[in-house]
């Protein structure tokens, strides 16, 4: 049992839904105190509002990660309400799905914006915070979809998402001056808001190719959030794990036949 984030200031980004919001049910429930950061006011308050009628101490800031001064002002204020920064789940990010031929010069930078230089800030932001402090934990959300496999749609996506694993292992030498580790985790297909939106057909399929055959849940990805952050992984660092039902074990469609 990971007793030791009790009283932890935490912060989630993207922590109104998907997978930031199961990150962040995981950490209030074992009694941090837990920011969450996301553009969108009115979903922050209801998944505020559900975490904290569950026994949460929970609240919120509205940012948009890809925003120097916005992720600066957040994590400053998170800071200051929950009397310190222990750990950054830097989780938000989007996947929308177009295939290179068509897809504009802008949206491969706005993807890189919101997935991989937002990783950038959220690590700048808090540095400071883990210094005064005397130490900290970073988690970041990166995927399967890039560092181990590929999809249509998701060249950009893919190399965002490989970015953020490419990113860690320079950070975690420079963090560990500030006795700070930094570890990511990679989902699989993880039922949530963004996911759904891709459509029924796609979450059946996707199903289908896992050999535990369901799509991952939230708190799957909050329970690998909560041991990188815990003081249990913290000769950990540089690393990341899979979370994805087996999804990636598959050589072939034969292969699940078998199963
Ligand atoms: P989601 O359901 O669409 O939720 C995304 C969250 O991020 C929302 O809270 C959203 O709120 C926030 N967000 C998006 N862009 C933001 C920005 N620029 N600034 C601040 N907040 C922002 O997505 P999800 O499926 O949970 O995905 C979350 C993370 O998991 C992403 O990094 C994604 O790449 C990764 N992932 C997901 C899966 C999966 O199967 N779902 C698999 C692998 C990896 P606002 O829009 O209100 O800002």
């Amino acid at each position: 049992m990971l007793t030791s984030l009790k009283g932890k200031s935490v912060i989630v980004t993207g922590g109104s839904k998907g997978i930031g919001r199961g990150i962040a049910q995981v950490f209030a429930r074992v009694g941090a105190k837990v920011t969450l950061a996301s553009r969108g006011e009115e979903a922050l308050k209801i998944a505020c509002d559900e975490m904290n009628a569950a026994g949460g101490d929970v609240r919120y800031e509205t940012c948009d990660v890809s925003d120097w001064a916005s992720v600066r002002a957040m994590v400053d204020n998170a800071a200051t309400a929950q009397g310190g920064l222990d750990v950054m789940c830097a989780n938000a990010g989007y996947y929308p799905q177009t295939k290179i031929v068509d897809m504009d010069p802008e949206e491969w930078d706005d993807v890189m914006a919101n997935n991989l230089r937002s990783s950038f800030l959220c690590v700048k932001a808090a540095i400071p915070h883990f210094e005064k402090g005397g130490k900290g934990r970073v988690v970041l959300t990166s995927s399967i979809t890039g560092p181990v496999t590929g999809f249509p749609g998701w060249s950009h996506y893919g190399a965002s998402k490989s970015g953020q694993l490419g990113f860690l292992k320079t950070a975690a030498m420079e963090l560990s001056r500030y006795n700070t580790t930094i570890n990511a985790v990679m989902p699989g297909n993880i039922y949530t808001e963004g996911l759904q939106g891709l459509g029924q057909e796609y979450l059946d399929t996707m199903a289908a190719s896992i050999p535990l055959k369901r799509l991952g849940d939230i708190e799957d990805i909050g329970n690998a959030a909560l041991f990188f952050a815990s003081d249990e992984a913290g000769y950990i660092t540089g690393q990341q794990i899979v979370v994805d039902g087996g999804q990636i074990l598959p050589e072939s469609l034969e292969a699940m036949d078998e199963i």
